[in-house]
Order: structure tokens, then sequence, then C-alpha cells
């Protein structure tokens, strides 16, 4: 129970804003999850069963899971799990205790009290179950519930929101989302394989982060066995009118019928992908890699969930000039899936790691030039946050006690966490490096693993294996102190210098812009559209006749141009802007658009009125995150 009422006490601290200062690290303890109330001392979970019926009518899901847990103390007499507006109906214990059952090898459900306690608005309510202390070393309980139409992990889209006019359902649980889902341990501390029944409308397909089944018959009941163990964020469903297509011998493609024949040509180098990863550091360990295409609102660029990584529809530009996403998730399978965060203060982890194996992928798949053009526009990101963020959260193990983990989602933790693995890899050399993390996989495989843990391991296997060459000081600069260390290895190109003689030249009106990179790839015209210096209406017309840049197929181009019409207040380019708005949900894509529109009353007026019409289609986070863009704080004061 010190767990719990530690968090409990946190949370209302948190309501009240008198917590210790968040810069104040050295109270930190690194092994606790700061964002769950579970008590993972007394009782761990070690499988669950999902029994759920997905209602597209009433927006809701309801059923029930049984968690298998581990007794880890007899005399603990409280479960404690974690849930976010969840309807609780019911509780039960299975029992062999009662009177026959052992004789008649019959399982009987008690009824077991419980209660929610006050909910927090960042970690939800603790569902608090009583149970009598036991020399049991498991338990098996069964919760009964309904999820809220609140919930922050499910987007409803009604047939007017897709391209097959089908309803869809998908969930995002990462970061602390599974418990508005699920009831349960919602912390990555904890790992567990999972099996699951979905029901819903005969003529929708579900999928999951699981075994799926592309042959599976559509009748509306479907059945999934994760076998490996995974922490609760990345336990994922989707339902919708879905087809397949294979694109290699353990890849695919799920979408719907209107995006599937682009999306598999698209995607067509998945296989190829893995075996370039597999080669530099070890087998991947989840025998299919499968990629959904979600429908545009998804709030993210990619989510790794296990054997079906969801995808955003915007990496799809016809060239496959966006697909680093895809390399980006399928690293995941190694950082983060296989070797995870133990807390969301160690989510540099998950993403620092995968960001130096993506362009480790896209090297070996697309050649140096490609991904070293991607790694420089990934620092300039890096930069541009560095300017904005305060000191303590430049920091790769980010303090988060008293926030959401949602705020730490920077390019901090991806591309400084990149950044000090190249850094690794240049000091040490690549042999010796590729070697450590590959046993660094091996070693802490389908296990959390927290900063301090992964310094003491890299100290171990690299640092003092190898002395002399980095010290632990300079580790710690890394790790735990803000900006980036002076000594960073930089990535460089050559391939932005014509990009920059050009865009000079159209300037000075030496060069037309029809004549601009006939044979520049999509990195090149990001550079270019990105280092624009304001922009005459006259001469954004001349490059929008030239290039066709509000019309742009890639998503990523088209957000470079959009960012250009609002600086330059460009009349003539607002209604594709605001088509753009309504259509794509990606928070990447959209955030920096809304903020450049708030800095004029103008336009802070088309961003209200954009925002107002486009809500409805965004997935609720996405709602939360545009909310605090362009709703003045005391509109939204609580
Ligand atoms: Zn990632």
């Amino acid at each position: 129970m010190k767990r719990f009422i530690l968090a409990g006490a946190l949370a209302i601290c948190g309501a009240l804003s008198v917590v210790a200062s968040p810069t104040d690290s050295s109270r930190i303890d690194p092994a606790f999850d700061y964002h769950s109330y579970a008590n993972v001392d007394e009782f761990r979970t070690t499988h669950l069963d999902l029994d759920l019926r997905v209602d597209f009518k009433f927006k809701t899901i309801a059923g029930s899971v049984t968690l298998e847990l581990k007794r880890l103390d007899p005399r603990s007499t409280q479960l404690v799990l974690d849930t976010k507006d969840i309807m609780i109906l019911d509780v039960t214990q299975k029992s062999t205790d009662v009177l026959g059952a052992t004789a008649k090898n019959q399982t009987i459900w008690v009824s077991r009290p419980f209660h929610l306690e006050k909910p927090d608005r960042i970690l939800g309510s603790a569902l608090v179950i009583d149970l009598p202390p036991s020399k049991k070393a498991t338990e098996s309980i069964k919760i009964d519930y309904e999820t809220l139409e609140t919930s922050s992990a499910l987007q409803w889209l009604t047939e007017k929101q897709t391209s097959r006019h089908k309803p869809f359902l998908y969930t995002q649980s990462e970061p602390i989302s599974a418990r508005s889902w699920i009831p349960l341990q919602d912390t990555p501390q904890v790992r567990a394989p999972y099996k699951a029944k979905i029901r819903t409308d005969e003529s929708l397909r579900a999928v999951m982060s699981a075994e799926n089944d592309p042959k599976a018959k559509r009748n509306g009941e479907y059945h999934f066995v994760m076998p490996q163990a995974v922490p609760s964020y990345l336990i994922a469903l989707a339902v919708g009118d879905l087809e397949f297509r294979e694109t290699g011998p353990r890849t695919g493609v799920y979408a719907e019928k209107s995006v599937i024949k682009e999306a598999a040509k698209e995607f067509a180098d998945t296989e190829p992908m893995i075996q370039a990863n597999e080669k530099m550091f070890g087998p991947y360990r989840w025998t299919r890699y499968d990629i959904l295409v979600m429908p545009p609102s998804f709030p993210e660029g990619g989510m790794e969930n296990p054997r079906l990584s969801f995808i955003t529809p915007t990496v799809i530009a016809g060239d496959k000039s966006l697909v680093s996403v895809i390399a980006h998730e399928l690293a995941h399978s190694w950082a983060g899936n296989l070797v995870g965060n133990a807390t969301w203060r160690d989510f540099w982890l998950n993403e620092g790691v995968t960001d130096y194996m993506e362009s480790r992928i896209m090297t070996a798949v697309y050649g140096e030039q490609r991904s070293s053009m991607e790694a420089v526009l990934g620092v300039k990101s890096l930069r541009a946050d560095l300017a904005k963020l305060k000191p303590a959260d430049q920091v790769l193990a980010i303090d988060l006690r008293d926030r959401d983990p949602d705020d730490g989602f920077s390019y901090i933790p991806y591309e400084k966490g990149r950044l000090f693995l190249n850094y690794l890899d240049a000091k040490f050399g690549r042999e010796r490096f590729d070697a450590f993390l590959r046993g660094y996989f091996d070693h802490f495989a389908f296990k959390s693993v927290n900063s301090e843990q992964f310094m003491a391991y890299l100290q171990e296997n690299l640092l003092d294996r190898f002395p002399g060459i980095v010290s632990r000081a300079q580790v710690n600069t890394w790790v735990l102190g803000p900006g980036l260390p002076a000594d960073a290895v930089l990535p460089v190109t050559n391939l932005f210098q014509p990009v920059d003689a050009a865009r000079g030249a159209w300037l000075g009106g030496a060069l037309a812009a029809k004549k601009v990179g006939p044979d520049w790839i999509a990195q090149q015209w990001l550079y270019f559209l990105d280092g624009m210096p304001p922009l005459g209406a006259s001469q954004l017309a001349e490059l929008d006749k030239a290039f066709a840049l509000s019309k742009s197929p890639n998503a990523e181009i088209a957000h470079s141009w959009f960012k250009l019409v609002i600086a330059n207040n460009y009349q003539p380019g607002y209604p594709r802007l605001e088509e753009y708005l309504m259509t794509i949900g990606r928070r990447k894509l959209i955030e920096p658009l809304y903020e450049s529109l708030m800095k004029t009353p103008a336009d802070t007026e088309v961003a209200k009125r954009v925002f107002a019409k486009a809500r409805p289609g965004y997935h609720p986070e996405t709602v939360k995150a545009i909310e605090a863009i362009v709703v003045p704080k005391e509109e939204t004061s609580e």
C-alpha cells in the first residue's frame, strides 16, 4: 500500500500545485512509476484475458478483463488498479476455497467489494479491490466494465469520417490511456501476455497488437493471442472496414479498400528493413510485422503496437519519401517493445534508441545521403525545441512528476537521444557499439529498464570494458543535463548546399522558380521551404504555380508550405490550409500550424473557427492539445 498512498498523495498535491519543484531531481525515485496507482510490490499481472464488445451505436466498449496476478505479499488485502473514465460494474475473484468447489473441480467466482478513489485530472481513479489475505501464489480477478464517451484512448469515427462509409474505432494507449479502456496495472514496469475475444458489427474486421489472422472470416467475432509479454501501453485494438494485402513473407498491410493498393506499394520495403535491422541488432522476435493504415485523424505518425504498427496515411506520398516512419516503428520492435522504458521519465530509452536505429535502417536500405539529410533535419527540429524549452525539460531523463507524461513528448527524447547514441557509436566505433546494443537487447529482452539501469549496463559493458574513451561524467551530462553537450557528434550532409544556393538565386531573381530543384528529393524540398525568409504574395504565387505546393501529395511538404502561407499571410493559400486542418489529425503536422495562426488577431479568428469545425473529427488527445493552443488559459481553467 505504500506505493498507492504515495501516488495518491502526489495526485492530490498535483491538483493543489504544492508539490516539490519538478527541478528537484534529487528526490526522484527512478524505480517508481509516478503515473500509476498500481501496487505492483504486492501484485503483478502475469496474463490478461479480454472479452469485449465494441458497440458503435453507443460508442462503448463493454465486457470484462480477467487479470492473472502473482501475489507477492500474502498479507495484502487490497489490489489497486488504474482506471480513467471507466464504469466498473462488478469485480469477482476466482475461488476454489468455497464450499465443495474443489471437490467438484469447479471454478467459482466470488464478488469482491471495490471502490473508485477520487479522480485525478491526469492519472484517473484508482480502483481499489478488497481481497482476503492469502498464501496462494496467484490470484484471478475478473472485472466487468464499460468505457465512457470521454475515454482518452478511444476515437470513434462515424461513417462520414472514413473513406469507406463504415465506422472505425481505434485505441491509442501510450502513454497512460490504456486505463481508459481496460482497468489494469497501467505501468510499463509490468509486462504480460494477453488474449482477447472481440465482438462487433458483422461487416467490420477487428485487429489487435497480437497474432492477427488475415484470413479470419468476417463474422463479427475475432480471437487474438499475444503470446509475448507486453506493457499495457502496447495493448491496441482497431475495428473497421479493413482489407489485407501481403507485402512479404512476414509482412503485410491492413487498410480500408481505397488506400490498400497505394499503401502496399509505399510500404513494399518493409521486409528489407527488417532484414537490415536483424543483421545489425539481432533477430526480429515478434513473428510477423504488419502495418495498419489509420484514418487521417490518427494523432501520431505511427504507433509501434507490436506485430501491427498503426501508421498515419500522411506518410503515403507515392514515392516512399516519408517511409522513415516505418523504419522508426519497426525499430521499436527492439527498442521499446522488446526492451522498454520502465517509467515515462525513461521515454528517451524508447525513442532515442529507436531514432538511432531508424537512421541505421534508412542508411542500409536507402543509402547514406538520404539518411544524413533526415538526421540534419532532425537536429534542426531539436535546436528549435531547445530554444523554446526550459532547462529542466531539455533533460533526457525528464522529471515528469505531477505532470501529464504527454508533456514529455518533444524532440528531446527523440533527437537528443539519437545524438547520444551517435556519440557513443562515434567514440567506441561501430563494431563495439553494435555488439553493445545487441547485448543490451538480449540481456533485457521482454523487460523494462530505467535510465539508471541503462547507465549501469552501459558503464559495465562499454565504458569499463574500453576504458579511457567516455567517462561516466560525460554520460551523466548527456542523460541528466540540459542542452546539447559541446562534444556532440552532429550529422552532416553536403546535399543542402545546392538547396541553399538555389534558394538564394531564386530570391535574388537570378533563377526562375520552375528551374529550381529538378532532381531534388522530398527532404531537400522541406529544407528549401523551411529556410525561406519573409516572402511577398507574388513570390508565394510563383512558388505555388511552379510546384503546386498547396496540392502536394506529400503531407510534410504541404505542411512546410502552409507554414509559409501563414507566416506571410498569403490569402490565396488559406482555403487549402483550412482543408488540410480539417482532414488531417496528425499532431506533428497540425499543432505548429495552429500555433503560428495564433500569432495575429486575424489568424486567431481563423484558428478558432477552423478548430470548431475540425474538432469532431480529431482524436481526444489532439483536441486536448489544440485546445491548449487555441483557447486562452482563462477559458480552460477548471
Ligand atoms: Zn517512436
